[in-house]
């Protein structure tokens, strides 16, 4: 059987989700597929990030400039977890709690102090802390820590909370959600263009958006675009729960930790460590090597850590471009629009599916959007 929709939205993340939202509630006929297992909104810490990654900075210094243009959209997407929320109903347990980046060392407390600068500068709600001030509100930090950049846009929330009530809003609203749906083909067909699935079925669609993370590259190549998404299978660990004791979001100027207390609890502790990757249709697995150094540095980061037992620990999919989003259509096949965020994606999710809902629907994306099109790859530039 052929399944029509006006718009079919490829990849179910936390982008395709809203995204769906966003268009039903515009009156839109949408239908969302999605094969579920390999995402990062499945897989990833909750953490609300704002502040520039340090570390990056002085890796990748000629990114910057396409840094600091997607700095204002960090915050704004910080705000719309809490109006998301809000709409929702849900206790999602958002807390924006403040996000501390610590570092160890002079030198990278003076290349943090002029991060800091600049990001005041861009219009973030950022200070610094020495040693001192850094203690007084965060007296669980171990004592290599010498001070922090705050960021008080920064916190937290539970994904698998906002997800499920994310699902459940489409469900209220009578969204098609196929699961467990591998798109395998898109091509043009007349008027429509045309999906083939994986058990057979087929869609056509007036309009198709791809939201599908990593596997958005593979999917826009068929339709002649080029968008190079790379999966990044990452590692993640959940501790039993404990007496309040993390208040803040935790991550390291120059070290691979993020490190964070949910309302359970529990502690989240993870901050880039490689996964081992079995290939696009399998799930990722857990590296005994990142588990190891990761829960080492976190219990150096905040000792009282090591009294917990780990609970569980896992790998999911990110899915990394040039650290900027790519919204907008295919210049190969209009109909067909790309919508993945940029660095921080489940930060940015709700505001990138609003702002990708904008384009389609026509309306002001609220954001200058030029320079995340697709086609920038397409050109060689990345600016
Ligand atoms: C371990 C880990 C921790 C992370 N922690 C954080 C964090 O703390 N804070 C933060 O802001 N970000 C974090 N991220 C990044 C964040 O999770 C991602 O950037 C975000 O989920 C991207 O959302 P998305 O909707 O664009 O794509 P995804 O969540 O990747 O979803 C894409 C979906 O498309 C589906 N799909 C792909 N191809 C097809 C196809 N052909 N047919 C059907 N379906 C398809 C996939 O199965 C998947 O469900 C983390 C990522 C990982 C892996």
């Amino acid at each position: 059987m052929i399944q029509q929709a006006d718009v079919a939205i490829i990849g179910g993340g936390i982008v395709g989700l809203c995204l769906a939202r966003n268009l039903a509630i515009a009156g839109q006929d949408v239908l969302l597929l999605d094969e579920g297992r390999h995402g990062g909104a499945n897989a990833n810490a909750g953490s609300l990030h704002v502040q520039m990654q340090s570390r990056f900075l002085r890796m990748y210094p000629d990114l910057v400039p396409n840094l600091e243009a997607s700095l204002p959209l960090y915050p704004a997407a910080a705000r719309r977890w809490g109006t998301l929320a809000e709409e929702l109903g849900a206790d999602v347990e958002l807390r924006q709690s403040g996000g501390l980046m610590v570092c160890e060392d002079a030198t990278s407390y003076d290349f943090l102090a002029r991060k800091c600068a600049r990001e005041e500068e861009l219009g973030l709600r950022v200070e610094m802390l020495d040693r001192a001030a850094v203690r007084r509100i965060a007296p669980y930090l171990g004592d290599a820590v010498v001070g922090a950049e705050l960021c008080h846009d920064e916190g937290k929330l539970n994904p698998l909370l906002a997800n499920q009530a994310l699902s459940r809003d489409l469900r209220a609203r009578g969204v098609p959600h196929r699961l467990k749906t591998w798109v395998e083909r898109i091509e043009r067909d007349g008027a429509a263009l045309r999906l083939t699935l994986s058990d057979g079925g087929v869609v056509r669609a007036g309009r198709v958006v791809l939201a599908a993370g990593a596997g958005t590259g593979r999917l826009a190549a068929q339709i002649g675009g080029h968008v190079p998404t790379v999966a990044e299978p990452l590692h993640m660990n959940i501790t039993e729960s404990a007496a309040p004791l993390v208040k803040h979001l935790v991550q390291h100027a120059e070290r691979m930790i993020t490190l964070k207390q949910l309302a359970s609890g529990q502690v989240v502790i993870g901050g880039g460590w490689p996964a081992r990757f079995a290939g696009p249709d399998q799930a990722p697995t857990v590296r005994m090597d990142s588990l190891v150094q990761n829960l080492t540095l976190a219990q150096h980061i905040v000792p009282s850590v090591r009294e917990l037992r780990l609970l569980r620990t896992w790998a999911g999919v990110n899915t990394t471009t040039d650290g900027q989003c790519v919204l907008g259509p295919l210049a190969a096949e209009p109909r067909v629009h790309i919508a993945v965020p940029g660095d921080a994606g489940y930060t940015l999710g709700p505001l990138v599916a609003d702002m990708a809902a904008a384009i389609l629907l026509g309306r002001d994306p609220g954001f200058p959007v030029a320079r995340f099109t697709p086609d920038r790859f397409s050109r060689g530039a990345s600016g």
